[in-house]
């Protein structure tokens, strides 16, 4: 036998190498050994018929909480894996002062790959009543900095949250000190907008190339459109200049208005991502192939939407070689999904509904070459 793992007659979409057609993928060990029209059977050890299925790279989840018994985390094995998603990133709700018990008891025993950004602040997001910055000596540059420099294999970024609820009315005090904080440190800055006292243009200057803009499709006050519905100035020259947007939807910050206006203007989300926690874990269709569903919706390709869920988010937290495709050596991360076609009624954050007649779902997923979840 060539091959441990067949995955027969699907189609494959891997944008990170334009590839959309059938094709075969067959995994040795845990990782890929080749791609092709045919690959016969009798050269696998285990055949999967994924035939009128679509095949792509495993999704990856940029933005989610699974720090489990801390505030609001859900389980990522169960919540995220079983639903297709192979690589999580927790989006900052260990603070410098509990990362120590996420990475122990979350990031390390998952079999989902975990990646994750640090609060800015000590406390981190334990009780969403409360802002994790209820004090500012919440804030604590140096520790922040030790705590990129001491997991600096799963930490990708530090993250801080604008809104007025969690900073109050100087955001800009707080984004002084993430700058800082990231920049000693030598990661990227991850912050979450909406609903904060100060507009997109006037945070933006504290981005840098490969830093990361949250709930870019937000419809609350202070979102990426100018007062005439256009995306501003500012968000496209950031965008120009490697600044990465991120549609992270979650229960609050996901506007159908605002998203259908910014692909029309042909602003189109780097990352799509869940901001899955405890609360919206409980709908079994909250998942990554819901926020696809979404953005294919919207106006994207499927193509582009793959690119986001995939290559895009691998390349952003850029830990592991080749993560987010399928080429030949990469991790045999894939899932695999159903487009079915009905038409089904879905609602945004913000009381509006639309009607879709394709949605993703998922059917098999493959993590590090072993099957964990099987077809429907
Ligand atoms: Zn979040």
């Amino acid at each position: 036998m060539s091959y441990d793992l067949l995955l027969r007659g699907g189609t494959v979409i891997d944008p990170s190498q334009g590839l959309h057609a059938p094709r075969d993928v067959a995994i040795s060990g845990d990782a890929i050994a080749a791609v092709a029209e045919q690959i016969p059977e009798s050269q696998a050890a285990r055949v999967v018929n994924v035939t009128g299925k679509l095949v792509t790279p495993g999704l990856i989840d940029a933005h989610c909480h699974v720090f489990y018994g801390v505030g609001i985390g859900c389980i990522a094995d169960t919540d995220c894996l079983l639903r297709g998603t192979t690589t999580v990133v927790e989006g900052g709700a260990p603070g410098t002062g509990s990362f120590a018990g996420f990475r122990k008891y979350v990031a390390e025993p998952s079999r989902t790959r975990v990646f994750a950004e640090v609060n800015l602040s000590t406390v981190g997001m334990v009780d969403l009543k409360w802002s994790e910055f209820a004090a500012f000596n919440h804030v604590d540059v140096d520790a922040a900095i030790r705590c990129v420099e001491e997991n600096r294999d799963i930490v990708i970024g530090i993250k801080l949250r604008v809104s007025a609820p969690i900073v109050g009315g100087n955001p800009f005090l707080y984004l002084k000190a993430a700058r800082q904080a990231a920049d000693a440190a030598g990661t990227k800055l991850v912050v979450h907008i909406g609903e904060s006292v100060a507009s997109v243009p006037e945070i933006l200057p504290y981005f840098k190339a490969g830093d990361m803009l949250v709930h870019c499709f937000t419809g609350r006050r202070h979102g990426i459109l100018d007062g005439k519905g256009h995306v501003h100035d500012a968000v496209w020259g950031a965008h120009e200049a490697g600044v990465l947007f991120d549609s992270s939807s979650g229960g609050n910050h996901f506007s159908f208005d605002v998203t259908r206006k910014a692909i029309e203007q042909g602003f189109l989300p780097d990352i799509i991502s869940t901001d899955i926690t405890m609360p919206t874990a409980k709908d079994p269709r909250f998942h990554m192939p819901l926020m696809m569903t979404r953005h294919l919706a919207l106006g994207m390709t499927m193509d582009q939407v793959v690119q986001a869920s995939t290559v895009n988010p691998a390349r952003a937290l850029d830990r592991v070689p080749k993560l987010g495709t399928l080429q030949v050596g990469a991790p045999a991360d894939v899932t695999v999904l159903d487009l079915e076609e009905g038409e089904w009624l879905l609602p945004d954050t913000e009381g509006q509904e639309m009607t879709v007649t394709r949605r993703f779902e998922p059917a098999l997923t493959v993590l590090k070459g072993s099957v964990v979840r099987e077809p429907n």
